[in-house]
């Protein structure tokens, strides 16, 4: 069977557990290329300040190693993490950071990209925006034959793409998600297992399969597709997901980079 190459844009650490962990195990298992694009150091994902910064960068990434040894531990295949260095909750929307994913892309030549949905985003985290945002008008600037076969976009409102998984995976994934020590405890970890299983249980009942779900970027003539303009649901829906996620990102930033020692 022939491998492909896949890359996974991802704005944070744990970012691939909490949006497309079922897709990237198997990704794995299938004996594929995995490359995880890491487009933050994550320096500001906690409450107590004196963690914020280049030591908090230091914890997240051993957490992000034992993560991804927990893949290779069940699948024999280890993913290749690449790190772009933003400071986290700075992502930028800029020239710069958008040459760094067109090259990023040029070189890799990925079969298949993952990353955030940019346009019906269920995280409104800007880091998140801008890490679908970015491979997004990516590639609108590369060339017809440098496209990758196809492109889906996680943590979706509005997906059109459903990827089996299996039930048994829950587990290798708590294990996974347990590893960020610093973002969730033991507790929360299961919890979070149990939550999954009932989300599967439910679309189970709806459609007889367990699933992740994708929004698949549409290609017209090599150019990728801007998504039509909300309609009502949509915009409830946006209203909701902005509400329920921007809070959250914004009282981690409390302090300014700056004050950190931090520079992009
Ligand atoms: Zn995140």
């Amino acid at each position: 069977m022939k491998r492909f190459k896949i890359l996974f844009f991802t704005p944070h650490i744990d970012d691939i557990e909490f949006g497309v962990p079922f897709t990237f195990l198997e990704s794995l298992r299938l004996g594929n290329e995995v490359v995880e694009v890491l487009m933050t150091n994550c320096e500001f994902g906690t409450h107590r300040i004196e963690f914020k910064g280049a030591r908090l960068k230091r914890i997240r990434t051993r957490e992000l190693e034992n993560a991804n040894n927990v893949y290779a531990k069940y699948t024999k295949n280890h993913v290749r993490v690449l790190k772009v260095g933003y400071i986290d909750g700075y992502l930028p929307m800029n020239k710069l950071a958008l040459n760094k994913v067109v090259d990023i892309i040029r070189t890799e030549k990925p079969d298949l990209i993952f990353a955030p949905d940019p346009w019906y985003a269920l995280d409104y985290h800007p880091d998140h925006i801008n890490t679908g945002r970015l491979p997004y008008f990516a590639l609108k600037k590369i060339n017809k034959n440098e496209l990758p076969t196809r492109v889906f976009y996680y943590y979706s409102f509005k997906p059109n793409f459903k990827l089996k998984c299996r039930w048994k995976d829950i587990q290798i994934i708590v294990e996974a998600l347990s590893q960020h020590r610093s973002q969730v405890t033991p507790l929360s970890a299961k919890l979070i297992g149990v939550f999954r299983k009932l989300l599967f249980l439910r679309r189970f009942f709806s459609t007889g399969h367990f699933t992740e779900n994708f929004r698949e970027q549409i290609f017209n003539d090599g150019y990728p597709e801007f998504p039509k303009k909300h309609n009502f649901l949509d915009n409830i829906k946006y209203l909701f997901f902005t509400r329920m996620t921007v809070p959250g990102y914004e009282k981690f930033h409390n302090i300014t980079p700056e004050e950190l020692g931090l520079r992009n």
